[in-house]
């Protein structure tokens, strides 16, 4: 089992993080999670754009070329014979004694690991079951950021209410799930927030809108209200993890049964198609 630490892939047993590493103290920092089918990173270009935007975000600066992190991804994933899984980037900071105000002086930590983990077959088949819930985020969610509570705490809500993943509105607004988009389909269009501030532009989000557009479908990215989830013809979440899932029932703020419909099955053959 290797991890990556700063430029070094080590065992795990060998790395370690300081006491002072501010993403301890308070959550400062960013992280990527990048699939891998057959030991190739998926859409690993995009992954990284973003990676570098949300540093630059948050006036933070990696300090380690494209060029080397890539080298050091596939060293990463060769070293742990990582199959289907996924490789979890992240970058702190830095280390300095406890304080609000950050220093620029200080160097950003790099850490990564792989784990494996195999297509959710079952589910991409059936369907899951959300719970709808408020967005108590702050209003920088397009930043990658590892500081996470508004979403863990909606999730949390979710799995205690038999659901799988926990979907937020914003005063009645409904922006994103917890660690995935929401897309929707009513008279052949696709609905979906748009890309602002309140919602994390997610790298599988932008291939689907890429396919869907491919496969002669209307694409409209404006925010809609969760009443409109009742009459949806169909609905999906997607992310780097679960892909395309169709949404079976909306429970929470909004009540409704969705079936998994042709759309979304067409949508996902795509993406298979991509993968492959
Ligand atoms: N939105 C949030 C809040 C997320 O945490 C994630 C992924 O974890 C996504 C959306 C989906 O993004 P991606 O498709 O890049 O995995």
């Amino acid at each position: 089992d290797y991890v990556l630490k700063q430029h070094d892939i080590l065992q795990r047993d060998e790395a370690s993080i300081d006491f002072n590493d501010r993403g301890y103290h308070f959550g400062d920092g960013i992280y990527e999670v990048v699939r891998t089918y057959n030991g190739t990173p998926f859409a690993l270009e995009e992954h990284l754009d973003r990676f570098y935007e949300s540093a630059k975000k948050l006036d933070m600066d990696l300090a380690i070329s494209r060029e080397t992190l890539i080298s050091l991804i596939n060293q990463l994933i060769s070293k742990n014979q990582l199959k289907t899984g996924i490789v979890y980037l992240q970058v702190t900071r830095g280390v300095q004694d406890r304080n609000h105000l950050y220093s620029r002086e200080i160097s950003p930590v790099l850490t990564g690991y792989v784990a494996s983990l195999d297509r959710k077959h079952e589910v991409m088949q059936n369907g899951i079951d959300l719970w709808l819930t408020k967005d108590v985020r702050w209003l920088r969610c397009d930043i990658k950021t590892i500081n996470l509570l508004g979403n863990i705490m909606a999730k949390r809500e979710a799995a205690d209410q038999d659901c799988h993943e926990a979907i937020m509105h914003r005063d009645g607004t409904v922006t994103e799930g917890s660690s995935s988009n929401l897309f929707l389909i009513k008279d052949e269009t696709l609905y979906t927030h748009p890309a602002t501030n309140l919602i994390l532009n997610g790298i599988t989000r932008q291939v689907v809108i890429k396919l869907a557009k491919q496969a002669g479908l209307n694409v409209v990215e404006e925010a809609f209200p969760i009443d409109v989830l009742a009459i949806a013809d169909e609905a999906f979440i997607t992310s780097t993890t679960m892909e395309i899932t169709p949404v079976r029932s909306i429970k929470g703020d909004v009540d409704a049964s969705i079936h998994v419909g042709p759309l979304t099955k067409k949508l996902q053959e795509a993406f298979n198609n991509l993968i492959s």
